[in-house]
Formats: structure tokens, C-alpha cells, sequence
């Protein structure tokens, strides 16, 4: 027998169909069996359509394949800001979309974040409500003398539309400046600082497992290590080719592969963009809770712990940014480092020692709105998130609900 070791290769070489491994009678009525609807991608998207179509119709055959041995898109791999938009970054949403895209944009997050904190409960996910933070620098892009009055007119816009709590008959505004603490917190170089209450933070692998357990107990599989290389939509539905041992049938297909979408759609409007975040080791007396906000979101970090986590800087290297590779470059660690020493932390203080560094993988395009679409019969996807899928993945989700049978 053991000889056969070579024979079977050279076999295997010459007639590669001799030798194909088949599947049993039990994987092909279970695993392989043809499904309802099946999702590429098990990040927010995927799994918040499915928590929805399964809660919907919990007879429906719902199927997550996964690329990764866990999920290896952005979810698992951000900074865990439940935000919605800073000042800066929504003034310039107007300018770059329109005032009625900016507003239907912030209601899918600002949804979307009471929609996680109604179905997960606060200590599963580590949710804090600390709020979120914008610092302005004196010589920055944005005029500072525009704060107040952006500000007046982002809550006069918002807060209705929102419907943030009641206090006297009247929504809350969503935000304030309160440039006032700068100093406590402990920032250099910073003139002036706006806040929101309702923004937090949470552990972002936390949420996507919470996810996965609450959709695999009501009966959703999920098939990691499991590649989508092709489909093809026909009269019954969609046919599709990974790489396992035989295709999978299904009758609706919904793509959530967010920066990975243009590998099964090239067509698609959205580019893959790199984040890179690092944290340092524990900083004795941190002066801050919250998500703070920079250069229109471009820089962001926030204590986990009384540590920091910060991110960003993509601006400084727009060209080798739009990426998938999951590597870190030293342009941007560096700048991510000089942003901590003389900006962040207080004047004087003793470089921290960084003990991780990642980047995970983002999905852009022309316009911040996601691509939420039937784009042949039967195949949808809901992709682009643009940054900020933690939020407004709950709210996607319905709304291609509504588009697909269920
Ligand atoms: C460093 C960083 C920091 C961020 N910080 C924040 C933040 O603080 N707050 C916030 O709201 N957002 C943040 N984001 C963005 C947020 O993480 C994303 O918007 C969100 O995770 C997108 O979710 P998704 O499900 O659309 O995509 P993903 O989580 O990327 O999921 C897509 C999945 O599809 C899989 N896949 C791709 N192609 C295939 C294929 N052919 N076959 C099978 N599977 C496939 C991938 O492996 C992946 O798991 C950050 C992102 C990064 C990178």
C-alpha cells in the first residue's frame, strides 16, 4: 500500500479527474444542500442580513461563507467607534453629497447604533457610552471661527430627524462645543473641540461573535476557510463556485464583501482602502475617555482601557492605501506616532511602548452612501460602507431585507 503513495500521483497527474474527491450522501443533503439565500462574507453586513432574514422568516436556509478561518474583512479588525459623523466630516458630507445624502447616511448609523444597543446587551460588546470628541487644531483646513455655526445648523438639521431624547418638549442637540476642556484632557495644540453624547465605543470582535452565535442558534450555518470565486444567476437562482468540493445552489445570493466587492463585481463603484491603527501599553493616568475625531475623521483614537488606540492618517498616503494587503507601512506608523506625541498626549510625556500594530481592510467610493442593489436577478449585494459599517451595518441590513424574498 504504501507504495502507492507515487502511483496515485502520477495517476492524479495524468487523469486529474480520476481522483477528484466526491462528496458523501450526508454533506451533499446537509452542507451542500441547495439554500435559500447565501451570503458572501461574514462581517457586520453579512451577519446583521442574516440576524434580519433569519428573525424574519426563521424557516428560511441561510448560508455564510467565509474566506477567512475567522472573519477577515474589516469587522474584527477596526477601532470599535460607534460614531456617527463629526462636525468637520458632515459639513464636508454636504459639500462632497448633497445635504439630503448626509442626512439619509447619519439617520442609517444613528439607527443603527440604538438598533445594536437594543439587541446586544452593553456588557457583551464592552459598549461604552463615553461620547465622541472632534479636536481642531488653530491652523487646520477647517475655520474655527464656522464652529458655532456649524454646529447650530448640524443640530437644527439633526436632532428632529433623529429624534434624539427629549428634554423640556425638545431634542437633545447632538452637539455642544466644548473647547473649555482641552486642557484637562490634556491635548497640544488643539483650539477648540466639539462633543456629542451619543457616540460610543465597543470590542468590535466582540459584536461580529455575538452576531455569529445569535444567527447559527436559530439555525444559520456558516462555512469558514470558504472562498466565492464565481456565480452564475439562471432561471432558479444562482450557482456558486468556491473552493470546496462541489458548487452550492441557492436561490437569492447577497455579496457583503465591502472592500473586497470589485474581485466579484468589477463593475462596482468601490475601492478597497487601508486602515492602520496601533495601541500602546497601558499610559498611567490617561487623561481621556471617548472617541475623539481629527482632520475630518482622517485621525482617530480612543482609551481602551488606559490605553490608547489610534488610527489612520490614509491622507498621508492615498496612493499605496487603496490596498487589501493586511501588512502595516512605516510611513504611516510613523505618522501615527508623531501625531500621538504632539497632539495627543500632554506635552513632555515619555513615548508609550506600542504593543500592536494591524490594518484591516476598508470599502470607499465616489460617495459615502452604500451600494445597497439588486444586480442581476436574484443576486443582491449591500457593500461600501465607507468607513464606518459599525453603525450603519444594522440599517443596511434591513434595507436589503426589504429588497430581497424572504
Ligand atoms: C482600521 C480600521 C478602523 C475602523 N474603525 C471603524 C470604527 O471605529 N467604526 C466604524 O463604524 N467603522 C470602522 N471601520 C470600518 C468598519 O470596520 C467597516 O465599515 C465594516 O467592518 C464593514 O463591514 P462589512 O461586513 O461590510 O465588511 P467586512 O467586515 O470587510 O466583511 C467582508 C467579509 O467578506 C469576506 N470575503 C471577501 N471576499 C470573499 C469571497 N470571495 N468569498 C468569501 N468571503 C469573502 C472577507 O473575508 C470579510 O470577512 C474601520 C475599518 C478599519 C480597517
Amino acid at each position: 500500500m504504501e507504495h502507492f503513495g507515487w502511483v496515485h500521483c502520477l495517476l492524479g497527474y495524468l487523469y486529474p479527474k480520476l481522483f477528484v474527491m466526491a462528496i458523501s450522501l450526508w454533506e451533499q443533503s446537509t452542507y451542500y444542500a441547495p439554500k435559500d439565500v447565501v451570503i458572501i462574507g461574514c462581517g457586520f453586513v453579512g451577519l446583521w442580513t442574516a440576524y434580519e432574514l433569519i428573525h424574519k422568516n426563521p424557516q428560511l436556509k441561510i448560508t455564510i461563507l467565509e474566506r477567512g478561518v475567522i472573519p477577515s474583512g474589516a469587522s474584527t479588525r477596526n477601532a470599535g467607534f460607534s460614531c456617527f459623523g463629526s462636525v468637520s466630516e458632515l459639513m464636508y458630507d454636504v459639500q462632497l453629497m448633497g445635504e439630503a445624502n448626509m442626512l439619509e447616511t447619519v439617520k442609517m448609523r444613528y439607527d443603527g447604533l440604538q438598533r445594536i444597543q437594543k439587541v446586544f446587551e452593553k456588557t457583551t460588546i464592552d459598549y461604552d457610552e463615553f461620547g465622541g470628541y472632534e479636536l481642531f487644531e488653530e491652523a487646520g483646513k477647517y475655520d474655527i471661527s464656522k464652529l458655532d455655526k456649524d454646529i447650530a445648523y448640524l443640530n437644527k438639521l439633526l436632532a428632529p430627524v433623529l429624534k434624539t431624547p427629549k428634554k423640556n418638549g425638545k431634542y437633545l442637540p447632538i452637539y455642544s462645543n466644548e473647547t473649555k476642556q482641552i486642557k484637562k484632557l490634556g491635548f497640544q495644540k488643539i483650539s477648540a473641540l466639539a462633543f456629542s453624547p451619543f457616540e460610543g465605543q465597543l470590542n468590535a470582535a466582540k459584536l461580529v461573535l455575538a452576531l455569529q452565535q445569535a444567527v447559527q442558534a436559530k439555525g444559520v450555518q456558516i462555512l469558514f476557510n470558504t472562498e466565492v470565486k464565481k456565480f452564475k444567476s439562471h432561471k432558479k437562482g444562482v450557482t456558486i463556485k468556491t473552493n470546496l468540493e462541489a458548487p452550492i445552489e441557492t436561490k437569492q445570493l447577497l455579496i457583503c464583501t465591502n472592500g473586497f466587492a470589485k474581485q466579484l463585481v468589477p463593475s462596482l463603484d468601490v475601492v478597497p482602502a487601508r486602515g492602520q491603527v496601533l495601541v500602546t501599553a497601558p499610559i498611567p493616568n490617561l487623561k481621556f475617555k471617548g472617541t475623539f475625531h481629527f482632520d475630518e475623521g482622517f485621525y482617530y483614537f480612543r482609551n481602551v482601557g488606559n490605553r490608547l488606540l489610534l488610527g489612520g492618517a490614509r491622507n498621508k498616503d492615498f496612493k499605496n492605501e487603496k490596498t487589501t494587503s493586511l501588512e502595516t507601512s512605516k510611513l504611516i506608523q510613523k505618522t501615527l506616532e508623531a501625531f500621538m506625541m504632539n497632539f495627543i498626549l500632554p506635552k513632555g510625556s515619555k513615548k508609550p511602548k506600542i504593543e500592536l500594530r494591524w490594518s484591516g481592510t476598508m470599502g470607499m467610493g465616489s460617495i459615502k452612501k452604500p451600494i445597497i442593489q439588486e444586480l442581476q436577478p436574484n443576486v443582491y449585494c449591500a457593500v461600501r460602507m465607507s468607513g464606518m459599517g459599525v453603525a450603519i451595518a444594522p440599517i443596511v441590513a434591513q434595507k436589503v431585507v426589504q429588497l430581497m424574498k424572504h
